[in-house]
């Protein structure tokens, strides 16, 4: 594994990764779960992320199809679920081809399916319209689509979808769980409807499958609940060095546009770390940061390469000591807070020239 002189890197726990995916399971009951991984594993590394699952899950779902393809070439067996489907007709011999099951999600697709000569059978998912107002077909549109797709050649098998708008927060989903039993009236068609937090929050929401993501990385899809205090655990710890200690008096300020003024004398610690690694500049003065196991906060603005932390009441702490953005020891949900964005972005926004090691 590569490592630079620069002293940041993200550290991945991949016996945490397979230890949330068994919490998910529990939760899961009978259901299958399709491990989510788009977008790089929510910037933990596809390869990474589904080589450490690949033993225990029961499918893969991400958006990519390159990345679909990438899968199925390092031998990666499992159903992989593509949850915008195909984006252009012409994809569809690669979904026969790599074995790939696409979500239907607008009419148009539904007459490519039906058209096309597949060289094999694939089953495929139904996305619904109940309430969110991104992808899905609307009831008329299903109506007419599902009797077309059950008599296609093509089509091996119909499961049907939908995703929660606000199963984290306080309208829940009883109103479009309603409108989903409107789509499924007197059909019974396996279903796949949960995300996280439907999955922890919401049993009734379980069907054939469920479609967990965050939760893999260990962060809570909950605003007020914490990671922690569902059982999960950290699976990037994102950390550096402070490169630099300066004695502040009062009056002195930190930073670009001198946001942050002393009130009297501190020490503050310079971190390799800044938003061209991914942390967010958005994040305030006051943002949570680890030292040696005690808590901080960083001040001022956050530059490309660097941020400030107050070590006054950590005299330890000096050149060379060691910091947890977030991870082990901080979540990255309590910083994502903090900054006024969720741990997804978090991940995501990882840097690519950040090195990544395995734990
Ligand atoms: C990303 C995504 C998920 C996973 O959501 P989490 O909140 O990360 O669990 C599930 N379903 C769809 C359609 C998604 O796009």
């Amino acid at each position: 594994m590569s490592t630079t002189y620069r002293p940041i890197r993200a550290r991945i726990d991949l016996a945490a990764l397979r230890f949330n995916l068994g919490v998910a399971s529990h939760h899961a009951g009978a259901a299958k779960l399709w491990s989510v991984v788009k977008a790089n594993g929510y910037g933990h590394g596809l390869a990474r992320t589904v080589g450490a699952l690949e033993e225990v899950a029961d499918g893969f779902a991400l958006v990519e199809l390159e990345a679909a393809i990438a899968l199925r070439e390092a031998g990666i067996r499992q159903p992989i679920l593509m949850m915008e489907g195909f984006y252009s007709d012409e994809e569809l011999p690669l979904f026969a081809e790599y074995r790939l099951t696409p979500v239907v999600h607008r009419p148009a697709q539904v007459d490519a399916l039906v058209s096309a000569a597949l060289p094999a059978r694939l089953p495929i998912y139904l996305k619904l319209n109940t309430g969110m107002n991104r992808l899905g077909l609307e009831l008329d549109e299903f109506r007419q689509a599902l009797p077309r797709l059950q008599a296609c050649r093509g089509v091996a098998g119909i499961t049907l979808m939908t995703h929660f708008a606000d199963a984290d927060g306080p309208c829940g989903v009883a109103g479009q769980m309603a409108r989903f039993a409107e789509f499924n009236a007197g059909l019974d068609l396996p279903a796949c409807l949960a995300n996280s937090a439907a999955l922890l929050r919401y049993p009734e929401t379980l069907g054939a499958w469920a479609r967990p993501g965050i939760m893999l990385y260990g962060s809570s899809p909950f605003p007020e609940v914490s990671a922690e205090s569902l059982g999960l655990l950290p699976v990037m710890t994102l950390e550096s060095e402070i490169i630099a200690v300066r004695e502040l008096q009062a009056g002195d300020t930190i930073g670009y546009g001198n946001s942050f003024t002393a009130e009297g004398p501190m020490r503050v610690g310079v971190v390799a770390c800044g938003y061209a690694d991914g942390y967010p500049r958005h994040a305030p003065t006051g943002t949570p940061v680890l030292m040696a196991d005690r808590r901080s906060r960083t001040l001022g603005r956050v530059s490309m390469d660097k941020l400030c932390v107050d070590i006054t009441e950590i005299p330890a702490a000096g050149v060379g000591a060691p910091v947890v953005l977030w991870g082990e020891g901080l979540s990255a949900d309590e910083v994502a807070s903090a900054a006024g964005t969720v741990s997804y972005e978090l991940f995501c926004a990882l840097a690519p020239r950040v090195p990544v090691v395995e734990a």
